[in-house]
């Protein structure tokens, strides 16, 4: 049979499984509204499905910084960091960065999901162990499926299944050889944080290295906006290896790493992801020190989130629904399976409301949910639009129990 013909029955065949499963997704075609009040197929939204946690993305401020960043410095890099594309924008980005994380040294990649692959390939060898939880970002997994190292996964935040693990390596690892104990800080699916301080001891303990991924942390929790490792209290020596994204309450886009000046030598050098790829635009590179400043200065971002997330989560629970805990903005109203989780997010379509429902392979079978995201631009009416809706949703869901 010819390939085409292969290939075209391979992939019919994939998106009709996917279909009869209720797991298809399509992307949205968003018009321009105001704020988080967005034109989807020519309706009027809320939307509460964004990661744009302290309404940064439409501040006039970062606005007004990427317009001037791409007057001073063009649009696109033109380069990829060691070449030509590295401007002072970037540099000034970088250092601005590790002054906010405490750190010695920042470099920028160009998405989350590019700093993670690029960091664990180059930092890890055959002989390795890389550990995640189970419910890690698919960027961290796949860094570990990339890599020559050996990747296995620990059942979500189970410190004994990761001391058995990490304990069965020491026996067997040679001395040259290391592991690596990865993480999201708050998991973006469950929107609940890492043990940090415990896994920074199992890791001391077993002469692992941490790594954490705070891509829905950072600017949101911890003392300034830090992010968890901050709110943990754990130093550069205990957590080695920090990343960090703009593309959620920075409101811009792109990525960073943080840690000694060793690791980050190391790493301008050797991980791929950032030497054979075009720089981060600078005029973006501009926006996010503008964002940057902005939320280390205005707390009251922060403590509006928090308010709304505590709002919204007494006033759910009070309606017996079941939510996960943790008050990161990522809240998970947990539905069972997917055709349930498509119904209800379809009831609040109708309300105007968008919230994405959450499916394998996203989560594990049977724990489809919607995932909640809240900002600290959304309104008191808005929020009571999306409890007036759960109210529906919780009789809806005992009419049918
Ligand atoms: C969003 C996210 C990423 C990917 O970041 P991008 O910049 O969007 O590519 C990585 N890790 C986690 C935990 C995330 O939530």
């Amino acid at each position: 049979m010819p390939g085409v013909t292969i290939l075209g029955e391979r992939l019919r065949q994939s998106l009709t499984e996917r279909h009869s499963r209720h797991l298809y997704r399509q992307t949205l075609l968003r018009d321009p509204g105001c704020g988080l009040e967005q034109v989807i197929d020519g309706r009027l939204f809320v939307n509460f499905c964004s990661n744009d946690y302290l309404g940064l993305s439409h501040h006039p401020d970062v606005v007004a910084a990427l317009i001037r960043g791409a007057k001073e410095y063009g649009v696109g890099s033109g380069a990829s960091h060691l070449v030509t594309g590295h401007c002072r924008v970037h540099e000034q980005l970088c250092e601005e960065l590790a002054d906010f994380c405490g750190r010695d040294r920042v470099m920028l990649f160009s998405t989350g999901y590019m700093a993670n692959i690029g960091v664990i390939n180059a930092l890890t060898r055959p002989d390795d162990l890389v550990c995640h939880d189970a419910l890690n970002h698919a960027s961290l997994l796949d860094g570990g499926w990339l890599s020559r190292a050996e990747s296995k996964r620990y059942p979500h935040v189970d410190l004994e299944s990761l001391s058995n693990m990490l304990g069965n390596f020491d026996r067997r690892r040679t001395t040259e050889s290391m592991a690596l104990v990865v993480t999201d800080g708050v998991f973006s699916m469950d929107g609940d944080c890492a043990p940090l301080a415990d896994l920074a001891d199992l890791a001391l303990h077993h002469d692992a290295v941490l790594m954490v991924d705070d891509a829905h942390g950072i600017g949101c929790l911890g003392p300034q906006g830090r992010g968890v490792v901050a709110d943990a209290g754990l130093t550069q020596q205990q957590v080695p290896v920090l990343v960090g994204t703009f593309g959620k309450a920075f409101g811009t886009a792109g990525a960073f790493v943080s840690g000694d000046d060793l690791l980050i030598d190391y790493l301008t050098q050797f991980a791929r992801t950032y030497v054979f790829t075009t720089a981060m635009s600078p005029a973006l590179a501009e926006a996010t020190r503008t964002s940057l400043a902005l939320l280390r200065q205005e707390h009251w971002r922060r403590a509006r989130l928090q308010e709304l997330i505590e709002r919204f989560r007494t006033t759910t629970l009070m309606l017996g629904l079941k939510l996960l805990p943790g008050n990161s903005p990522v809240q998970a109203l947990m539905l069972g399976d997917a055709a349930t989780a498509q119904a209800v997010s379809q009831l609040l379509k109708q309300r105007g409301l968008q919230v994405s429902a959450i499916r394998p392979p996203t989560v594990p079978v049977g724990q489809s949910r919607l995932r909640i995201t809240l900002s600290a631009v959304h309104s008191d009416e808005h929020l009571q639009r999306l409890l007036d809706a759960l109210a529906e949703v919780a009789e809806y869901l005992q009419d049918r129990a």
